[in-house]
C-alpha cells in the first residue's frame, strides 16, 4: 500500500496550510510580545525559516489527518489490486479441512424421529401389554392411596357412556355397549391390576380387559361364568 500521509485531498491540504499559518502567527506574536528587539529578531528568523517551518507544521497536522482519512475511508484501502485478488477466506474452500464440511444433505435428526415414534407407541401404564391410547396420560386409580379400582368414568372408553343396566356385580354397575356386549369394573382388582369384565350379548363371560387400553388379559376367561340375570 502507498504512503497514506501523502494522499491528501485538496481540502485537507488547504486545512493543513491554514493550520500551519495560524501556528506560525501564534508563535511569532508570542515572541513579539516578549520584547520589541527580540520580536524583530524573531520576525527575521521566522522570515528566514519560513519554508522549513511551514513544511514542519504541515507534517505535524497532516499526519493525524491522513490517519483519520484512512480510518474513515476504507474504500481507499480496497483499491489495492492485490487485496482485491485475494480469496475472501481460505476457510470457504471445500478442499480446506480447517472447517468441517457436511458429508450429506441436511436430514431430520434421527433421535427426534425416534422420540416422536416412541411417544406415539407409549406402553399402557396399567397393563404394560398394549399401547397407551392417550400418550402421556396416567389414570388416577394407578396412584390412589389406598389402592382402588377405576370409577366407571375413568376407563377408556368411559363405561358410563354405554347403556346403563340395572345389574350390579360385586358393587359395580353393568353397562351395555353398542355392540351388545356387557361390561363392568372388577371390584376385586385395584391399581395397576385393575380389570374390566367383558360378557357377550348373551351374558357369557369373555374374560377381563385392561380398563385403560382394552387389551385382553390372558387366562382371565372363566368357562361357564355368566352375567347374573
Ligand atoms: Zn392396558
Amino acid at each position: 500500500m502507498g504512503e497514506p500521509a501523502l494522499q491528501l485531498s485538496p481540502a485537507e491540504e488547504e486545512a493543513a496550510d491554514q493550520a500551519a499559518k495560524t501556528l506560525r502567527l501564534i508563535q511569532g506574536g508570542g515572541e513579539a510580545a516578549a520584547s520589541g528587539e527580540e520580536a524583530v529578531v524573531a520576525a527575521e528568523a521566522a522570515e528566514a525559516g519560513w519554508a522549513a517551518e511551514v513544511v514542519e507544521a504541515a507534517a505535524i497536522v497532516a499526519a493525524p489527518l491522513a490517519f483519520l482519512a484512512v480510518l474513515l475511508w476504507p474504500s481507499s484501502v480496497a483499491r489495492d489490486e492485490d487485496y482485491l485478488k485475494k480469496p475472501i477466506s481460505a476457510s470457504n474452500d471445500p478442499n480446506t479441512k480447517a472447517v468441517p464440511q457436511p458429508s450429506s444433505p441436511a436430514q431430520p435428526c434421527p433421535d427426534a424421529a425416534a422420540k416422536e415414534k416412541e411417544k406415539d407407541e407409549e406402553p399402557c401404564p396399567v397393563c404394560i401389554r398394549g399401547l397407551n391410547p392417550v400418550p402421556g396420560y396416567r389414570p388416577p386409580y394407578l396412584y390412589a392411596v389406598p389402592p382402588r379400582c377405576p370409577k366407571d368414568y375413568e376407563t377408556i372408553p368411559p363405561l358410563n357412556l354405554y347403556k346403563r343396566t340395572n345389574k350390579i356385580v360385586h358393587g359395580a354397575r353393568v353397562y351395555e355397549a353398542p355392540n351388545g356386549n356387557f361390561y363392568h369394573v372388577d371390584t376385586f382388582h385395584k391399581g395397576s391390576a385393575s380389570e374390566v369384565e367383558e360378557y357377550d350379548r348373551r351374558g357369557r363371560h369373555l374374560g377381563a380387559i385392561c380398563p385403560n387400553c382394552g387389551t385382553p388379559i390372558p387366562g382371565s376367561q372363566v368357562p361357564g361364568r355368566r352375567l347374573p340375570d
